[in-house]
């Protein structure tokens, strides 16, 4: 057998060796489909000889990219990996080499949220509009909406339109809608920007007009690969279309049961249609689960059988049998979070460290009480989710001073012209606001052409224009961790961290350096500080990875796709999880799939925990009724919950289960979705509001979004 097969089973090597054409891997949790994945990947490179270059490789998180590069590097020896990453890292790449045809520069930025909303604060104060015009999130929404659903005339504007004329119909736009989304497209052309829809769109637009560029990729990328595929949505479904109509060589992997993410556009039917819209699809199925112990595999078996709209499946154990699933009743949530500690404490007197333990819950709120007591007990944990590690100011500030050495965008200057103070408060920033408008430049270039003008006197603005100047005549030639660290000494912002006594923001900006030199070690040649930037912007909490010994402390969906050794899935009550906010059917077998993709990471140990007591709305917790979906004789008690109060959630779980029903009548439509009102005429779905059953939809003959309950009758309308 070849090195590459080894430990493998029968229908992992026909993944592996059916290399030509389209293979779809239709397949349970911990059944390998992600280590087939990666075997396939090390068996193009050393048995049939493939570049890894010309191999693209689709994972779900930045996160799960990383482990599968240091995964094909150990197998195939090769430094060179060719593309494993996400589908919007993938797009900067083809950005990175092509976005001259859309006459933007190599170094534009990636926007995330935060970028977003300091952007839309500019607008609203120009244009004296308050977030009761609309919310920045609302506002997010509705600019992401009408750049999904007007194309093309949304690249005509975007791509096509010069400066001068984006800010004419933005300075003309009178209503909120309208100027807040041009101010936004100016806002992002003056600086290069591009938010995360528009790497895959301008990608799949630069396809759609560049025949050679279309070809010149379709041509590089001779094998496709894609992890997690239940989760895809139209338009990474339509850039795989594209890429991979010329080699014709596209394999998937998915799994129907963890779908969880159609409240963000993502659909379970180009996994389950894929034969029908390929030719020649080869179908391999994977029945036997290499992760978990017998007992926890059968408990989840048990709770995923109670979804109706299911192809129906049976994972089988391999591993030796082990301890059974505890559950543990707790009076209140302070008892729920000390059994915890104490079940941790002694796995860990044991011999298990604490980084193979990991906390699963369903919503942020729930690890304070958890925290609580670990500070108490002493227990060192981590949380992967929450305030995402780049979305702390002084991560972002940092990354701002480097953006400002590399690009000397407004918004990096605006983040750190005065920070630390350097005395240019509000009155000087709206001098240089005024004039970089009147002579269409950036604020920076405003600053250095005033820098002598009586307003700038008793301020540091020269010194910071002296500092900045330096660092960009010499970055390029410097490793970037060095210029981290010289531009955060010299600028004085950790002396003024020092000050504030602010070690965990220091002990942050370590932990930045610390990543910056890792990313420097491990790409080589191509570690410029502007491929820096752009990467980094599309890196989450969950990429940032702790290696001591700590608990692990996140979400189910960050935990999506992983495994950890000791699993403690706790909260599971109603009104948490399932989450208070599912309201129709459909979202409650999602919940219920989420439920699953928990239980299915644990290997040896899964404890389920729940808490009497009260939720935000005064209600009373009972059990989830996914702890009573499961055969009551696969799972052990600690305690048990009294009878009584198991009728309890019995009544209350069937009053709901009626209300879903009730809710569930009529079609379902997801966010971006183009519909027909038989009243309103034409619109898109902005947002589905579960809590409200309650769509907003914006309609075409009518300017401001509107609320429609689900019962309305609404018919679909395509493209
Ligand atoms: P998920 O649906 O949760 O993403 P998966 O199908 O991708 O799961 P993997 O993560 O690839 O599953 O594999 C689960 C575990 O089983 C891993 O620890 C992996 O190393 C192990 N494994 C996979 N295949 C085999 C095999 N043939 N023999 C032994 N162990 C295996
Ligand atoms: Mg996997």
């Amino acid at each position: 057998m070849e090195e590459s097969m080894k430990g493998l089973n029968a229908a992992q090597e026909e993944a592996v060796t059916s290399t030509e054409g389209f293979i779809r891997v239709i397949a349970g949790a911990g059944s390998g489909k992600t280590r087939a994945l990666s075997q396939r990947f090390a068996y193009l490179v050393n048995e049939i000889g493939i570049l890894p270059g010309n191999i693209l490789c689709v994972t779900f998180t930045n996160k799960s990219a990383n482990e599968m590069r240091q995964r094909i590097h150990h197998l195939t020896g090769d430094n060179d990996t060719g593309y494993i990453c996400t589908f919007h890292s993938f797009c900067v790449s083809i950005l990175q080499e092509d976005s001259n045809a859309v006459q933007y520069p190599k170094s534009f930025l990636v926007l995330d949220n935060s970028d977003i909303d300091a952007m839309l604060k500019i607008i609203y104060e120009e244009r004296n509009l308050t977030l009761r015009n609309m919310t920045f999130s609302k506002a997010r929404d509705m600019i992401e909406i009408r750049k999904i659903s007007k194309e093309p005339e949304y690249y005509l504007d975007m791509i096509t339109m010069s400066l001068d004329t984006l800010r004419q119909k933005y300075e003309e736009a009178v209503n909120p809608s309208d100027i807040i989304f041009y101010g936004y497209l100016y806002q992002e052309k003056k600086c290069f920007g591009l938010d995360y829809n528009d790497l895959i769109k301008f990608s799949l637009y630069i396809f759609q007009e560049e025949e050679e560029i279309r070809l010149k990729w379709q041509r590089r990328l001779e094998y496709i690969m894609i992890d997690e595929f239940q989760d895809i949505d139209d338009l990474q479904y339509r850039l795989m279309e594209v890429l991979c109509n010329h080699h014709k060589n596209l394999f998937i992997v998915g799994d129907p049961d963890q779908t969880i993410y159609t409240w963000r556009g993502a659909n379970v039917k180009y996994l389950l249609d894929f034969d029908k819209e390929f030719p020649h699809v080869k179908t391999i199925m994977m029945m036997q689960n290499y992760r978990s112990t017998p007992q926890i595999l059968s408990a989840a078996n048990s709770l995923i059988e109670k979804n109706q709209s299911r192809i129906k499946k049976e994972l089988l154990p391999t591993l030796p049998g082990g301890l059974p699933v505890l559950c543990h009743h707790a009076d209140h949530s302070r008892a729920e979070a000390l059994f915890i500690a104490v079940k941790i404490q002694e796995l860990h007197e044991k011999g298990t460290p604490y980084r193979d333990m990991t906390i699963l819950y369903r919503a942020h709120y729930i690890t304070r009480t958890i925290e609580e007591i670990f500070l108490k007990e002493k227990i060192p944990y981590t949380i992967y989710s929450g305030v995402q590690f780049f979305g702390r100011m002084e991560i972002k500030d940092a990354l701002s001073y480097l953006r400002m050495i590399a690009y000397k965008d407004d918004l990096s200057f605006l983040r750190i012209a005065n920070v630390p103070k350097r005395n240019i408060g509000q009155r000087r920033l709206a001098f240089l606001q005024e004039y970089a408008a009147a002579k269409n430049c950036t604020l920076y270039d405003a600053l250095i052409k005033n820098i002598e003008n009586d307003i700038f006197k008793g301020t540091k603005a020269a010194s910071f224009v002296a500092l900045i100047e330096s660092f960009a005549a010499d970055y390029a030639e410097r490793p970037i961790s060095e210029v981290l660290s010289a531009i955060l000494n010299e600028s004085g912002y950790e002396r003024m961290l020092r000050t504030e006594g602010s070690q965990e923001r220091l002990d942050n900006l370590a932990e930045l350096k610390q990543s910056v030199y890792e990313y420097e070690t491990s790409c080589g040649e191509e570690s410029t500080l502007e491929h820096y930037l752009t990467h980094i912007a599309l890196f989450t909490n969950s990429d940032a990875e702790d290696r001591s010994d700590k608990v692990k402390l996140m979400t189910v969906h960050t935990a999506k796709g992983l495994e950890f050794p000791y699993v403690f899935l706790c909260a599971m009550n109603e009104g948490i999880f399932p989450s208070k906010k599912t309201n129709t059917l459909q979202a409650m077998e999602e919940e219920r799939r989420l439920a699953f993709v928990a239980m299915t990471r644990a290997e040896k140990g899964l404890y389920l925990t729940e808490a009497e007591g009260r939720n935000f709305d005064g209600s009373p917790r009972y059990p989830s009724r996914f702890l009573l979906d499961i055969d009551e004789t696969l799972l052990a008690y600690t305690q048990k919950p009294q009878d009584h109060l198991i009728a309890k959630a019995q009544d209350y779980i069937n009053f709901n289960s009626r209300y879903l029903l009730d809710h569930s009548q009529g079609q379902h439509f997801a966010r971006g979705q183009r519909i027909k009102h038989s009243i309103f005429g034409p619109g898109t779905i902005v947002e589905v509001d579960m809590e409200k059953a309650a769509y907003t939809i914006q309609f075409e003959k009518i300017e401001t979004p509107r609320t429609i309950t689900f019962r309305a009758k609404l018919e679909v309308l395509q493209g």
